[in-house]
C-alpha cells in the first residue's frame, strides 16, 4: 500500500502567523512585575527582549505577516508533511485514523527551529549581537543555534545538567553552528553557584536554567535573551504548523476528531492546535484537543492555576498559568523538554476555559509507545513526542473497543535519533516510572 502523505508546495507555506489572543473569550491576565507585584510596564522587558518581539508578545491583531528573511530559511525544511500512519492503525487493528504532522525534518530535528529563526532576524534587524538561553533536552538551543549562525548573531547556551550528561551530541550540534555551550547549574552565574553550593548533584531544571539565561543577560552589553517556549511570540511562531496542518486536512476533506500534542511549556502543541482552536471556542467545532505531559511533571493536570514566576530564581515577570511552583525541580526523565514547572500562559488560559483537556503519562509506557511507532512507521520519536504518540494509541485503540471509527492526529514533535540512550535503558530494562512529588527532584529527603 502507497504512503498516504498530503504534501504542500513552497508556495504553500503560511505567510502570516496566527495570534490566537485576537479570538480568545477573555483577555490574558496581565504579567506582573516580580518585585512590585503591579502589571508589568513593558519597558521592564526591553532589558531582555527586542522592542520588535515585545510587540508581538502583546499584540492583539490575529494575523502578524512573517517576514521574507524568515520564510526563506523556513523554505529550507517547510511546509512539513502530514502522513497517515496506517501500519501502525493496522498493527493496532483499529478503526480509526492515525495522522500526524512531521516536525523532525527541520536542521535541528524539532519544531524549535519555526521560532528559532524568527527571534534570531528580529534581534538582528534590533541590533543584538549575541542571544542567551537555556535548553532541557538541546533541541531548543540547537534550533538557536543554527538560527543565530544564519543571521550572524553569537549564542550562549545554559545546558540542564541532566541532558548535557545524557546528550553529548547535541552539545556538538550547538558546537557545529558556533554556540557557547555550560552546564545548568554552572558557575557562571550567582543563581548557579547558590544552587551547586545547596545541592552539588542537582539535575538542573529549564526553571533554574532560565535564571542562569537572564542574568547573564542582564549583565552583558549587547545581549538579549531567547526563550524557546511558554510566551505568546514563541506560541505565534509556531501556528505555521497547524496553519499547514489545516490546509492539508482541508486538502484531503478530512476533518480530525482528536488533536494530540505533547507539553512541556507549551509550544510545539500551541503551534499544532491553535489554528483549530478558533472554532472550538466559537463553538463551530466539536473537536478534542489534548495536551499530554509527563507524570513526573504534570502541570496541567496537577498545577494550580495562578500568578507564578517562569523561572526558578524570581527574575521573570509573574505570568498567570498552571504551575507546579517555581522551586519545582521534577525527577530526571528522559523527556528533558518536557521538565518545566509552568504552562504557557496561553495554553493555560485554554485548558481553564475548557477548551483543551490534559492527560500525564508516565515514561515506560511512553517508550513503549515511540518503540511501537519505530516499528511500524519507521521513525525513531523524541522522548518528548513518545507522549503524544502513547495518547495517539490509547485513543486509537478505545476506538478498537468502542467500534467507533475517528480521525486522530498528533504532532509529531521531533525525532529521537539523539535520543538513543534513553532508548537503550528503556530496552534493556533500566528506566523507571515516576509518581509526582511536590517536593521534587533536587531535595533528598
Ligand atoms: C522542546 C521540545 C518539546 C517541548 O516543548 P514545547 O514548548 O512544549 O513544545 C517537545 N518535543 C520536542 C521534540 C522538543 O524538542
Amino acid at each position: 500500500m502507497a504512503k498516504t502523505e498530503i504534501l504542500l508546495t513552497k508556495q504553500d507555506i503560511p505567510r502570516q502567523w496566527y495570534n490566537i489572543q485576537a479570538d480568545l473569550r477573555s483577555p490574558l491576565a496581565l504579567p506582573l512585575h516580580p518585585v512590585t507585584n503591579q502589571p508589568a510596564a513593558l519597558s521592564d522587558l526591553e532589558a531582555i527582549f527586542p522592542v520588535n518581539i515585545i510587540e508581538q508578545e502583546v499584540s492583539q491583531e490575529r494575523w502578524i505577516g512573517i517576514p521574507d528573511s524568515v520564510l526563506d530559511v523556513l523554505a529550507m525544511w517547510r511546509p512539513t508533511p502530514l502522513v497517515r500512519a496506517r501500519r501502525l492503525e493496522e498493527a493496532l487493528g483499529t478503526p480509526a485514523q492515525i495522522w500526524y504532522k512531521y516536525e523532525g525534518g527541520s536542521p535541528s530535528g524539532s519544531h524549535k527551529n519555526n521560532t528559532a529563526v524568527a527571534q534570531a532576524y528580529f534581534n538582528k534587524i534590533a541590533g543584538t549581537k549575541r542571544l542567551v538561553t537555556e535548553t532541557g533536552a538541546g533541541q531548543w538551543g540547537t534550533a538557536l543555534s543554527f538560527a543565530c549562525y544564519q543571521f550572524g548573531i553569537e549564542c550562549q547556551v545554559y545546558m540542564v545538567r541532566v541532558s548535557y550528561d545524557q546528550k553529548p551530541y547535541r552539545r556538538t550540534m550547538m558546537r557545529i553552528w558556533n554556540a557557547e555551550v555550560s552546564p545548568s547549574p554552572s558557575n557562571q552565574t550567582n543563581t548557579g553557584r547558590a544552587m551547586l553550593q545547596k545541592a552539588p548533584d542537582c539535575p538542573g531544571s529549564l526553571g533554574l536554567a532560565i535564571s542562569e539565561a537572564i542574568e547573564d543577560t542582564v549583565t552583558h552589553a549587547n545581549t538579549k535573551y531567547s526563550l524557546g517556549s511558554v510566551l505568546n511570540h514563541v506560541l505565534l511562531h509556531q501556528t505555521v504548523i497547524g496553519l499547514e496542518a489545516k490546509e492539508q486536512f482541508n486538502r484531503a476533506g478530512i476533518k480530525p476528531d482528536i488533536l494530540i500534542g505533547c507539553a512541556g511549556g507549551g509550544s510545539n502543541f500551541a503551534g499544532f492546535v491553535f489554528p483549530f482552536c478558533a472554532g472550538k471556542i466559537s463553538g463551530e467545532s466539536d473537536c478534542r484537543i489534548v495536551a499530554v505531559e509527563p507524570t513526573a511533571c504534570p502541570s496541567l493536570t496537577r498545577g494550580d492555576y495562578r500568578y507564578d514566576f517562569g523561572d526558578t530564581g524570581g527574575m521573570t515577570p509573574l505570568m498567570k498559568m498552571y504551575t507546579l511552583g517555581h522551586d519545582f525541580i521534577p525527577a530526571g526523565i528522559h523527556a528533558g523538554g518536557l521538565r518545566y514547572h509552568g504552562m504557557a500562559p496561553l495554553v493555560s488560559a485554554l485548558m481553564n476555559e475548557k477548551v483543551i483537556e490534559a492527560r500525564a503519562v508516565n515514561q515506560i509506557p511512553i517508550f513503549e509507545a515511540a518503540v511501537m511507532f519505530a516499528r511500524t512507521e519507521g521513525l525513531v520519536a523524541a522522548p518528548e513526542t513518545a507522549h503524544a504518540i502513547r495518547v495517539a494509541i490509547d485513543e486509537a485503540l478505545e476506538a478498537r473497543k468502542d467500534g467507533q471509527p475517528r480521525v486522530i492526529a498528533f504532532i509529531f514533535s521531533g525525532h529521537g535519533l539523539l535520543d538513543l540512550s534513553a532508548y537503550e535503558a528503556y530496552l534493556s530494562g533500566q528506566l523507571q516510572d515516576y509518581e509526582y512529588t511536590p517536593q521534587g527532584g533536587c531535595v533528598k529527603s
